[in-house]
This record gives structure tokens, C-alpha cells and sequence, in this order.
């Protein structure tokens, strides 16, 4: 086959694996620096061009669209999907998976559990949020924040009001979630590719941490799921349309809660972790799914 990848760095842990299980596995792939593509839109004959060079002959497309270049990276991969390449993952489910609040709408919808979450925009509201939201602990999250940045434990009503008051005046969105303190400053994180989980880790905040992050010193071990564990992640996945993605879940009293659903999973904790080839399995399931024209959406 020949696959294109769509990524901005090409020495990237997870980059560099998928490169490698897909020759190893005999294909042809190349990475484009997403940003770099540009697109002729013209009536029914999609283009996409990189460097002067028109981009023709794939088979198959992985997107690893950083968070901050969702926007044309999206344009970039429906113009693909227009083509008829088969992508990893559509542009659909990565917009979903990408915008927090429309995500937990439907995964709220499609009756996954979430922690209990509030959100709105006007700041004179703020009182009115925390009596909906119930009372501290709370953990108040900015709605475009990556690995744990930006993601507050308020102890106290009075704390959660000034977080939020704080965060209002920057003019960012935000949301007010309950704290779920049995999670133990731990979560899950399944790995889920063509509806079944292939590898599952738990991630430990480092010590006085509630943030699990391993950016944030976190350390990772490899665990077995619950059958609910298993069943919310695939629902999640599914919710979101997404083929291969990664299931941030809490463990909590009243079952696994869904965090957040990654549609570009870093690879390299939970390969360390696991020891599990997760690359080679997504190009696995690649081959199985890629066929000319088998892409659903068609960039709609
Ligand atoms: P990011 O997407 O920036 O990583 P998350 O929403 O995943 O932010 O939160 C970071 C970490 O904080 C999580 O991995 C989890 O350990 C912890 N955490 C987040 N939300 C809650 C919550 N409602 N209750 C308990 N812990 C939480
Ligand atoms: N109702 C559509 C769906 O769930 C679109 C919802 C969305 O993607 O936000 O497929």
C-alpha cells in the first residue's frame, strides 16, 4: 500500500513507529508536513498539492493533526477523503473528538458515563454555575489546555468562584466538573482501534499530584480492564466515530467516567508501558479496512 501521513514532525516517537511498523509490514509511506499542503478546490476533481507535487496514488491516510492546527488540518484531510483515501481516522470524528463540549454532548447522548460537568460562557453567571455545578471539590478545566495544563482542583466554593472569576476575565471557555477524588490522582487510558481495546494503561500522578499526566511526572503501568472498563472505551470510541483514538476514563464509585477522547494517541507511554507493538496494530488495521472508495463520509 501506499500511505500518506499527515504530521508536522516527523521525530516524534509515535511518528517514527508508525513509519516503521508500515515498512516493516512492506508498505510505502511518506510523512507531509500537514501545514505545508495546499488544496485545489475545483468541482469534483479533488487536488492536493506539497512542495509543486500533486499528491496522487495513496491508499491510505494516517492524520496526526496537532491539536493547535485542527482547523486546516481537517481541510487538509477532507480534501483526502474527497479523493476517496482511506483515512485512519475522518475528519468528522477528529472535530468531534477535538471540541470538548460537542464531544460530551454526544458521548452524554450515546449514555457513556462523564464526570458530572457544567459549562457556560456569561461571567455575571458564575454564582448561578457553582449552584448547578454542587459544591467544592471541584475541578475547573480551560477548554483548549493540553496535557493537564490549565486543568484546576478548587478545595473550597470560595476558591472555585476567584479560579473561575480568574479564568472568565482571560476570555477563554471553560467547564466545572466534580472532582472525582476516589480516582485517586489516576486514570485509565485504553487504546481502541477498529472497536476493540488492544492496550490499557493506569497512569499515577506524581506523589501530592491529582493530575495524572506524564508530562506532569506521572508514571504509567500496565492493567487489565473491566469488562465495563472495556465497554465504555469501545462506546466512546464509537460515539465519537473514531477508528483508532485513545479513552481517558476515571475510576470511580459509580463505574469508569470518560475524561476525554484522543483521536491521536501518543504511542510512547503506552508501548513502554505495555510492551505492545501498538504501532504495527494500527497499520494492521489499516490493511484490513482500505479500500478504494471505502471511506464513508467522503469529507462530509
Ligand atoms: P488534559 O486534557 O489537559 O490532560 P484532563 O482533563 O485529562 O486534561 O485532566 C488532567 C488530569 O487531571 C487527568 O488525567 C486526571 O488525572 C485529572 N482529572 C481531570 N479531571 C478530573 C476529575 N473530574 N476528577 C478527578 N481527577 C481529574
Ligand atoms: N449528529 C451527528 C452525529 O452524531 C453530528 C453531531 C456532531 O458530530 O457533532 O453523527
Amino acid at each position: 500500500m501506499k500511505i500518506v501521513m499527515l504530521a508536522r514532525n516527523p521525530n516524534l516517537y509515535s511518528h517514527k513507529r508508525l513509519v516503521e511498523a508500515a515498512e516493516a509490514r512492506g508498505h510505502e509511506i511518506r510523512i507531509v508536513d500537514t501545514l505545508r499542503c495546499y488544496m485545489n478546490i475545483v468541482s469534483r476533481r479533488p487536488e492536493i498539492y506539497y512542495n509543486g507535487e500533486k499528491l496522487t496514488g495513496y491508499d491510505a491516510v494516517i492524520p496526526r493533526i496537532g491539536a493547535s492546527i485542527t482547523f486546516y488540518g481537517m481541510a487538509v484531510l477532507r480534501q483526502f477523503e474527497m479523493m476517496g483515501v482511506y483515512p485512519l481516522n475522518e475528519s468528522v470524528g477528529i472535530g468531534r473528538s477535538r471540541d470538548k463540549l460537542r464531544s460530551m454532548q454526544l458521548l452524554a447522548r450515546d449514555g457513556i458515563g462523564l464526570p458530572a460537568t457544567t459549562f457556560a460562557h456569561d461571567p455575571k453567571q458564575t454564582e448561578e454555575v457553582l449552584k448547578v455545578a454542587g459544591s467544592a471539590p471541584l475541578v475547573i478545566k480551560l477548554l483548549e489546555g493540553t496535557q493537564g495544563m490549565g486543568v484546576v482542583l478548587a478545595d473550597t466554593d470560595r476558591s472555585a468562584k476567584s479560579v473561575i472569576e480568574a479564568f472568565r476575565a482571560t476570555k477563554t471557555n471553560i467547564l466545572v466538573q466534580e472532582f472525582i477524588k476516589e480516582a485517586g490522582g489516576t486514570d485509565i487510558r485504553a487504546i481502541v482501534i477498529g472497536g476493540k481495546v488492544v492496550a490499557a494503561m493506569k497512569r499515577n500522578g506524581a506523589e501530592g499530584e491529582f493530575r495524572s499526566n506524564l508530562h506532569l511526572g506521572g508514571t504509567a503501568e500496565v492493567i487489565k480492564l473491566s469488562p465495563a472498563e472495556r465497554a465504555t472505551a469501545v462506546g466512546a470510541a464509537k460515539s465519537m466515530g473514531l477508528n483508532a483514538c485513545g479513552v481517558d476514563m476515571l475510576r470511580s464509585d459509580n463505574g469508569p467516567l470518560v475524561m476525554e477522547v484522543n483521536s491521536s494517541p501518543g504511542l510512547e507511554g503506552v508501548e513502554k508501558a505495555t510492551g505492545l507493538d501498538i504501532a504495527g496494530k494500527i497499520i494492521e488495521f489499516i490493511e484490513k479496512s482500505a479500500k478504494p472508495g471505502a471511506t464513508k463520509t467522503k469529507g462530509k
